[in-house]
Formats: structure tokens, sequence, C-alpha cells
């Protein structure tokens, strides 16, 4: 049996991340978006859960009350730093 783990924290950013990007006007090509994550990912607590009895979704909600404003914080950051200095050459 192989142990494996979830971070529920990159549900919660994958969930908020192209609202926030498309609403700060930047860049939202795959490239800038998993600069985007992995970057609010690397500024939020992890939030692991063991996956062998599934998601647990009613834990990600409450989870994902707590520390919405947090994610949202880190994300809109994150899309500013990567809006800044995209990965790739500017196409416009
Ligand atoms: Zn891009």
């Amino acid at each position: 049996m192989s142990l494996e783990y979830h971070n529920l924290m990159e549900d919660i950013v994958l969930q908020e991340v192209d609202a926030i990007m498309r609403s700060g006007g930047g860049c939202c090509c795959d490239i800038c978006k998993t600069d985007v994550v992995a970057y609010a990912l690397n500024h939020l607590p992890p939030h692991y859960v063991s996956t062998h009895k599934g998601r647990m979704m009613v834990k990600l909600q409450s989870y994902e009350m707590q520390s919405h404003a947090d994610v949202v914080a880190a994300v809109s950051e994150a899309a500013k730093v990567v809006a800044r200095s995209p990965r790739h050459d500017r196409e416009e």
C-alpha cells in the first residue's frame, strides 16, 4: 500500500487563481498561472491530509472559510509579482 498525501491548500489556491488573475489584468496563460500558484503556495502554510480514505470535502470547506482571506491575499500578491516579470516574452 502506498502512502498518499494531498495538500488541501493547493485545491483552495486553484479555486481562486483564475478569478484573481483575470481581475488583476495580467497574463493568464498556463506558464504564468503555474508560477502564480507556486509562488502563492510557497507563501501559505500547507495543509496536508492523508488521502487513503478519499478527499474530506467537509473538512476542506471549513478550512477554506478560515483561510480564504489569506489565500486571496497571497494569490493577489503572486499575480502582481508574476505580471511584473512573466517567465516568457510579452506577446503584445
Ligand atoms: Zn503568461
